[in-house]
């Protein structure tokens, strides 16, 4: 559905990402982890072509993408439910009265379709992020990218939007999720993408990324982690 051909990214005089290449399959879950720095958001960001690649090629046909960001950014003077039908409405151009009832199937689906009148600042920061969830998969994508979606939070609400991805990944989404939530990406994922210095040191399953780490510095980061 997406393959990354040996793309590489410098800023300034910083090489953030070295040939990188990564190769996404229709209903695949990876999880990218990796040490701060190490390009994890570059790379997401070259994927849905918020960042343009120095080298190589991002080909993702004609895929719609969906992202997730670590702080949210919904429109603070939208209801929960204008910010869900907002895109529907302005970018793809469908009916107020359609774009509601997808809108309203989507909050009930993350958990929220009570909290549909309210403002951002009204609700928790786990509901909003499981809002931020609900907008972009009112677009439809094909993919979802999801960069550190728990980082912001308080740790009791990391549950409930991790719950809501794990629910995605079980209806066959596609999903990229940069994440330090270790639990998530070995349960979920059936890929991990080890990052470092805008390398990727390692690609594997799960099991052999936990048990049998090949790279020391891979051992090394879980080590600090877990
Ligand atoms: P974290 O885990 O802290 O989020 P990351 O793996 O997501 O880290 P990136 O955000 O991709 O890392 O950044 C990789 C490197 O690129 C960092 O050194 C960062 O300072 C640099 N960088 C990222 N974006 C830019 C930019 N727009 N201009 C200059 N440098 C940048
Ligand atoms: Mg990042």
């Amino acid at each position: 559905i997406i393959t990354v051909k040996n793309i590489s990214k410098t800023f300034n005089d910083l090489q953030v990402l070295k040939n990188v290449y990564l190769e996404v399959k229709k209903g695949e879950v990876i999880s990218i982890i990796g040490p701060s720095g190490s390009g994890k958001s570059t790379l997401l960001r070259c994927l849905n072509g918020l960042e343009k690649v120095d080298e190589g090629i991002v080909e993702t046909g004609c895929n719609k993408i969906g992202m997730v960001f670590q702080n949210f950014n919904l429109f603070p003077h939208k209801t929960v439910l204008e910010n869900v039908i907002e895109a529907p409405i302005i970018v793809n151009k469908i009916k107020k009265e359609e774009a509601v009832n997808l809108g309203e199937e989507l909050l009930d689906k993350v958990g929220l379709i009570d909290k549909k009148n309210l403002y951002p600042s009204q609700i928790s920061g786990g509901q909003k992020q499981r809002v931020a969830i609900a907008r972009a998969l009112a677009m439809k994508p094909d993919i979802m990218l999801f960069d550190e979606p728990t980082s912001a939070l308080d740790p009791e609400l990391v549950g409930e939007v991790l719950s809501v991805m794990k629910d995605l990944a079980k209806d066959n989404m596609t999903m990229i999720v940069v994440t330090h939530e270790m639990g998530f990406a070995r349960e979920v994922s059936n890929r991990i993408v080890f990052m470092d210095k805008g390398e990727i040191i390692e690609d594997t399953i799960p099991e052999k990324l936990f048990l049998n780490p090949k790279n020391n510095r891979v051992k090394v980061f879980l080590e600090k982690v877990i």
